[in-house]
């Protein structure tokens, strides 16, 4: 069983959102195209409430993109994004919701952010989507969406730990920056993950369904 996990296609994302990725509006017709590949759809959704210690706004004197220590670990402080409830939070229209089975609402805690799908970030909390991917008996999970340098890498690398053969849809995703995806799927590929493109997922599923 295979897995397609859709992450941060939401409005604050993409442009003229709060916390735009630059072309993020453009990966959705893709997305939507690989949907019908897989088994089970999962999107997973930044859900947070105004007084999230990730916003600079929540510390005064500092400024949008600083770095600080939060409990000890290493935060970027973000424009305020994805508040729950509000228009930026939702999933773009763009995106196909008819095969998404669930949707995992991550960095709901004010006091933690959660970049992965599967864990906040001090690896203390679970989202519950392992286990829903394990009942189902996916075995192989597929990630896209935004961002590739942060919630989409993040998300692998906890697929990964939780023993899922994990890809990341190389030309389905986008990064705030270029140079931290690469290095981001360094590490991901080090630690035995792989990077596919959507020619070739679609090539390898329509085989295997022949
Ligand atoms: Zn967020």
């Amino acid at each position: 069983m295979k897995a397609l996990v859709i992450v941060g296609i939401q409005n604050d994302f993409l442009p003229g959102g709060a916390l735009p990725v630059k072309g993020g509006d453009a990966i959705i017709p893709l997305i939507n195209k690989l949907q019908q590949y897989f088994d089970t759809v999962i999107a997973t959704q930044d859900w947070h409430s105004a007084n999230h210690s990730g916003f600079a706004s929540n510390h005064p004197g500092k400024e949008k993109f600083d770095e600080i220590y939060l409990h000890g670990k290493p935060q970027t402080l973000w424009p305020d994004h994805c508040v729950k409830d509000t228009h930026g939070a939702e999933l773009n229209r763009m995106l196909n919701q008819n095969q998404i089975e669930a949707v995992i609402r991550k960095g709901t805690d004010p006091d933690i952010d959660s970049y992965s799908g599967f864990y906040d970030n001090d690896h203390l909390t679970a989202t519950g989507l392992a286990g829903y991917l394990k009942n189902k008996g996916v075995k192989e999970v597929y990630v896209a969406g935004l961002t590739g340098d942060y919630c989409v890498y993040y998300t692998a690398m906890d697929s990964l730990r939780e023993g899922f053969k994990t890809f990341i849809i190389e030309d389905a995703t986008r990064s705030l920056s270029r140079e931290a995806f690469d290095e981001a799927m360094s590490v991901f590929i080090s630690a035995g993950g792989k990077c596919i493109l959507s020619d070739a997922v679609i090539n390898l599923f329509c085989r295997s369904e022949n």
